[in-house]
């Protein structure tokens, strides 16, 4: 259908992130809906050795959105507050780094892939607050 456009959320099964990573990857990519992949700490699975079955689970699913979609690219996140994975924050923003390189090569860089790092809003302990997660040099 016209109009139907795709991206891709890829992180936390936290459904405090959700909504967060859905709005900016609309307004990031000008797409509508988020082809949605979650594990419980994702970015944390990928920065642990993971199984080749795991990998090849992942691909698979990324690339259904990417080819069948066309997804126009792929948001990774972690957030604090993590159950899936409960480590400091620096640490937490480096496995973010680490699975936007993992997927990047995954896929070959078909679609741009970006990394954020979810908080709580400073102002408002309710809301939640995006920060993209840029590469290091
Ligand atoms: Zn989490």
């Amino acid at each position: 259908m016209v109009g139907e456009t795709f991206f891709t959320a890829i992180g936390c099964m936290d459904g405090r992130c959700q909504e967060v990573v859905d709005e900016f990857g609309r307004a990031h990519f000008g797409a509508l809906y988020p082809d949605t992949i979650t594990e419980a700490g994702l970015v944390g699975i990928l920065a642990k050795n993971p199984s080749d079955e795991f990998l090849d689970g992942l691909k698979e699913k990324i690339m259904i959105s990417v080819q069948r979609h066309h997804s126009k690219g792929i948001v990774i996140d972690g957030h604090s507050e993590c159950a899936g994975n409960p480590v400091d924050e620096t640490t937490h923003k480096e496995n973010v780094r680490n699975a936007v390189k993992v997927i990047s090569e995954m896929i070959d860089n078909a679609v741009p892939v970006l990394g954020v790092y979810l908080s709580r809003h400073p102002m408002d302990q309710t809301q939640w607050q995006v920060a993209e997660i840029y590469p290091s040099l």
